[in-house]
């Protein structure tokens, strides 16, 4: 097991630095990197991701490339514009409904977006749970002409049922993700028809094989998004995105780029827009030289007896 600690290039989700444990198997190296705070059950499907990419056990992918987002923080409009001409992709996903930031704010970031991605491209904008219904229906509306149409609104309400209403009160089609990999039961964003779009992360989610049982169980058009990893973890994501029926959505994979290095020689970078479909080799070099320090690696070490220990405790 090895624990690496990544500054990133811009504040994302309120961390600075990415911490990553990378376990190695018989099918090569996984990556379990659940955020500092989530406790050992929240944990513990992360953990069956890496697992399952450590012991090589991956559907074989239907398709050769993953088309990719751009993905922007909630950064000021020049930031913006400058990270999306940078990203070289078509589609661009906004990060909206930053504490402490207005609608005005987003209004802003959106329309240097869409000058930066001209006529053609497409923009999402995620709000992260961050509005009530009623400001959401409004938000929506303002953001929806800023940006000259969103391609969606990813989770702009906390809840399910919450969802539910925006979607019945606005035009833009809506996608669920908080919804599905940190609800109970994920289907009922179906069973309340409360999405037209759902948004899966291999990790919170317990892995690749796990996803694509939860993708034709939801019958939704999926988005497959990451969760900050390296390209270690990214390529599980990318073997999910592969491996789909249908791919008619550009995916949320495009995230190397906000760390300042990865772990492998050859990063999972977008070439025209889309990510290749491979698993890049882990370069132990660069591993050595972005290993956490003993006292987080110690941190890591304890994290992951804990969640072996929850195993036990139910039996698994
Ligand atoms: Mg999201």
């Amino acid at each position: 097991m090895k624990v690496v600690a990544i500054p990133m290039t811009t504040r994302f989700r309120g961390i600075t630095v990415r911490e990553a444990t990378l376990l190695r198997g018989p099918g090569g190296w996984g990556e379990w990197s659940p955020f500092l705070e989530y406790p050992p059950e929240v944990a513990e499907p992360w953990l069956r991701c890496a697992e399952e990419a450590a012991a090589g056990d991956w559907p074989a992918p239907v398709r050769d490339r993953v088309p990719v987002n751009v993905t922007v923080p909630a950064v000021d409009p020049e930031r913006a514009h400058a990270i999306v001409r940078a990203g070289g992709c078509r589609t661009a996903k906004v990060k909206v409904a930053e504490p402490g930031q207005s609608t005005a704010d987003d209004e802003a970031r959106l329309e240097a977006v869409r000058d930066a991605l001209g006529p053609d491209g497409l923009i999402r904008a995620d709000a992260n749970g961050g509005w009530s219904v009623d400001d959401a229906v409004a938000a929506i509306g303002r953001l929806d002409r800023a940006a000259g149409g969103l391609e969606y609104a990813e989770q702009p309400v906390a809840t399910v049922e919450e969802l539910a209403l925006v979607r019945r009160r606005v035009g833009v089609p809506i996608a669920a993700d908080e919804s599905i990999r940190r609800a109970e039961d994920p289907y009922r964003v179906r069973d309340l028809e409360a999405a037209d779009i759902a948004v899966l992360k291999v990790q919170p989610l317990g892995g690749v094989r796990a996803c694509l049982e939860i993708a034709e169980r939801i019958g939704l058009p999926v988005v497959v998004s990451s969760a900050l990893e390296t390209s270690v973890g990214i390529a599980a994501g990318v073997a999910l995105a592969a491996a789909l029926p249908e791919l008619p959505y550009a995916c949320g994979l495009a995230t190397v780029q906000l760390l300042t290095a990865d772990v492998v020689a050859e990063p999972l970078l977008p070439v025209d827009g889309a990510l290749p479909v491979r698993r890049p080799k882990v370069d132990v070099q660069q591993v050595g030289l972005l290993s956490a320090s003993p006292e987080r690696v110690a941190h890591w070490e304890a994290r992951l007896a804990d969640v072996r220990a929850l195993r036990e405790d139910l039996g698994s």
